[in-house]
Parts: C-alpha cells; sequence; structure tokens
C-alpha cells in the first residue's frame, strides 16, 4: 500500500463514497488523487450524476395512493 492511490483505488472509494461514509484517511487519499487525475475527477462527477438520477428512479413511494397507473 503506497502513499499514492491507484486509479481503481480511487474508483472504488467514489463508488462506495456514495453508499457510505468514507473514513477521513480515505476522503484525504481520494481528493489528493482527484487533484492531480482527471480522469477520477471525471469518473466522480459521472458517477455522482447517475447515482442522482438512478435515485429519482427508485424512490419507494408506497405512501402515494393511484399506484396503478399505467
Ligand atoms: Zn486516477
Amino acid at each position: 500500500m503506497g502513499l499514492k492511490p491507484t486509479c481503481r483505488e480511487v474508483h472504488r472509494l467514489v463508488s462506495e463514497g456514495l453508499d457510505r461514509d468514507l473514513s477521513l484517511v480515505e476522503r484525504m487519499r481520494m481528493r489528493m488523487h482527484l487533484v492531480v487525475c482527471d480522469a477520477c475527477r471525471n469518473f466522480g462527477g459521472q458517477m455522482a450524476l447517475l447515482r442522482r438520477a438512478m435515485r429519482q428512479l427508485t424512490i419507494p413511494d408506497d405512501s402515494a395512493p393511484g399506484h396503478d397507473a399505467k
């Protein structure tokens, strides 16, 4: 385990960070890498967008009546 995380590790941290809170160390490693790596920065932005879109599509809305449309 080196000081600099690899792109693969950062990709994992980015996607895990959407599901759970990363530790301070994990966040720092990710941030430091994102500063110098355009590819991972783009990846992070796309993941955030994708996740937001997914969430809008999959909101469980059991309380809403009239669920039988369509
Ligand atoms: Zn990278």
